[in-house]
């Protein structure tokens, strides 16, 4: 996969974008400015890769906008070495952000033709994680519990077996609702162990679909 300087250039903008849109985590950033996007969009497409936009990649889904990964893997609150859920890997892109920031990433995706492209991408890019093709809402029970669990589609409903993966002080990104636009929560554990809600504004996700294909994992 060539990365050559008219990538990196307009890699860099990218990132300056999103620090004027406001993110702040370091972290983020520098993975950002290292994984080539354009890799995990449809070849031809180039001048998209690099633009703030989310983009189709086949079996009626689409990668999520770089703000969207960069605001989902800031409220994360991502340590190297943490494990890390996510579901719904699609191209992969998010996967390897948070691989480029140090964690051990899983990832679930219930889309065969996803699952073949990103498990291929990864692998030339040299990404090291776990991905299954699979049912999310179930989790991934052989590795939990996980440290961070990260959903890239819109939840309808909290999946209960998701919290029980989580470990005491872990925290869970999801994007709630079932209408065009859905809310950005962060679900974690207080100090007695209760589960905090918080509310971090409206986003637009694909549906996190149930049962419609028999879980590999
Ligand atoms: N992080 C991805 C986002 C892809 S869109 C990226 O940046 O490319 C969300 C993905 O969630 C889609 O690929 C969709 O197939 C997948 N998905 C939907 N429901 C799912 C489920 N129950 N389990 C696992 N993946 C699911």
């Amino acid at each position: 996969m060539e990365d050559n300087y008219r990538h990196k250039g307009l890699r860099k903008k990218l990132i300056e974008e999103l620090v004027t849109k406001g993110i702040t985590d370091q972290k983020v950033l520098d993975a950002m400015n290292r994984v080539p996007r354009h890799a995990f969009i449809p070849s031809g497409f180039l001048e998209f890769a690099y633009e703030n936009k989310a983009f189709p990649i086949g079996a009626e889904q689409t990668i999520s906008a770089p703000y969207t990964v960069a605001f989902q893997s800031q409220l994360l609150q991502v340590e190297k070495g943490m494990k890390v859920l996510e579901i719904g890997t699609g191209s992969g892109y998010q996967t390897s952000v948070l691989v480029e920031m140090g964690a051990k990433v899983f990832s679930i995706e219930r889309q065969k033709l996803l699952f073949d492209f990103s498990k291929k991408m990864m692998a030339n890019l040299k990404y090291k994680c776990q991905l299954a093709y699979g049912d999310g809402y179930k989790g991934w029970p052989a590795f939990a519990p996980f440290d961070r669990i990260i959903i890239t589609c819109a939840a309808p409903r909290i999946p209960e077996d998701l919290l029980l993966q989580l470990k005491p002080g872990g925290r869970l990104v999801i994007p709630f609702g079932e209408g065009e636009m859905q809310e950005m929560m962060v679900i974690h554990e207080d100090a007695e162990g209760q589960f905090i809600t918080e509310k971090h504004g409206a986003f637009s996700f694909v549906p996190m679909l149930e049962n419609k294909n028999k879980s590999e994992i």
